[in-house]
């Protein structure tokens, strides 16, 4: 693209560093010039680490940097709305984590002020961005397992335990393993069959990890609009297992095994009539890819890999899925 992005980090966070900053820097002309931390010295101490110009604890003083054209949210969840509306407002566009928010009304709230200040608002949902989801994507697409019928989702990991701590322990920050996991399932699920969820079932667990009402694990059923039915299962707490995800149709399946991940890693077998095929897929990292969409939406050129749309329903997704899962009922999935 070659374009000149200037990027201000919002937040010193574990997946700035390992992924997020990296996948910046592979951008021609992109750049970090600043991050803001609550504290100057892990914000000093992750700007000298990672080579970044400034580091900043006041919003406002970020945001008033002219050099700034981009920001990058990935604190907390509960700040990402906050955080989202000034940037909007200061007039730089937004690369959120995801969830995008605690609430429906806030995150629709975030893709208002986006949509109203110009600028672009984008969910870090990088398992769009995978080669195997973008090859079932097409599988599908191209008929290959004739109508999807089921899809089933596996996601129990286990947290490492630099992570372990405001996922397991704070429902103020958004904590809990379905607005973490199950908000990527959802989005993956939406990406890969085209369709809407539109009511949800769900069982949860606290096992050892998570305390107070937050869930460390959930077994969840969706129905989306085309008639599939959904199977997750999503755990911070399962030490011995991969991941994967199958798709059943009246054709065909897919059957993915270690998809499920940050890294570019994964197989995809089509098992149909004909028996079982490894279908070949081309890995790229998910992060590079998500910011090359990125600067392509910024220019005009096209769409973020995930919009501010997309975040808002995975949200409402995993919102039902938290709702069905407290109060034992089947809940209708509101977008709205
Ligand atoms: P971290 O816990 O690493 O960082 C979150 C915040 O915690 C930081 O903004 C920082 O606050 C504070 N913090 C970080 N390290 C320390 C520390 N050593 N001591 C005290 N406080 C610390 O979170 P993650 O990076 O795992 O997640 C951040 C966001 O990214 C979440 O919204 C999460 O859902 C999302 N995420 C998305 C992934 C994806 O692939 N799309 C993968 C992983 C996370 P401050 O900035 O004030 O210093």
């Amino acid at each position: 693209m070659g374009q000149s992005l200037h990027w201000g980090l919002i937040g010193a966070s574990t997946i700035a560093r390992e992924w997020v900053i990296g996948a910046i820097r592979a951008q021609a002309g992109n750049e970090v010039v600043g991050v803001l931390s609550t504290d100057a010295r892990r914000g000093a101490d992750f700007a000298r680490a990672q080579d970044i110009a400034s580091s900043y604890t006041d919003l406002g003083a970020l945001l008033a940097n002219p050099d700034i054209d981009a920001v990058y949210i990935s604190t907390t969840n509960e700040l990402h709305k906050p955080q989202t509306l000034a940037a909007a407002a200061a007039g730089k566009h937004v690369l959120c984590e995801k969830p995008l928010a605690l609430s429906l009304a806030d995150a629709r709230e975030m893709l208002a002020a986006c949509a109203g200040a110009g600028v672009v608002l984008a969910t870090n949902h990088h398992l769009r961005n995978a080669g195997t989801h973008r090859k079932i994507r097409e599988l599908i697409r191209g008929g290959a397992i004739g109508k999807p019928l089921f899809a089933r989702v596996f996601h129990a990991v286990y947290l490492p335990p630099h992570l372990q701590g405001w996922r397991l322990h704070s429902p103020g920050a958004g904590g809990g393993v379905i607005l973490d996991i199950t908000c990527h399932d959802a989005d993956t699920l939406r990406f890969l069959l085209d369709a809407e969820a539109v009511e949800a079932v769900a069982l949860s667990q606290q096992a050892e990890l998570a305390s107070g009402e937050l869930e460390d694990g959930v077994m969840a059923v969706l129905r989306f609009d085309s008639g599939v039915l959904a199977q997750l299962h999503d755990a911070f707490t399962v030490k011995h297992v991969g991941t994967g995800l199958e798709v059943q149709g009246t054709e065909g399946s897919v059957i993915a095994r270690d998809v499920m991940t940050q890294r570019p890693a994964g197989e995809i077998v089509l098992r149909n009539a004909s028996g079982e095929t490894v279908v070949a897929v081309e890995h790229e990292n998910l992060y590079v890819r998500a910011l090359r969409a990125f600067n392509t939406a910024v220019a005009g050129q096209g769409q973020p890999a995930a919009s501010g749309e997309d975040g808002v329903r995975s949200v409402a997704v995993a919102l039902a899925v938290q709702q069905a899962a407290r109060t034992g009922r089947r809940v209708s999935i509101q977008y709205q």
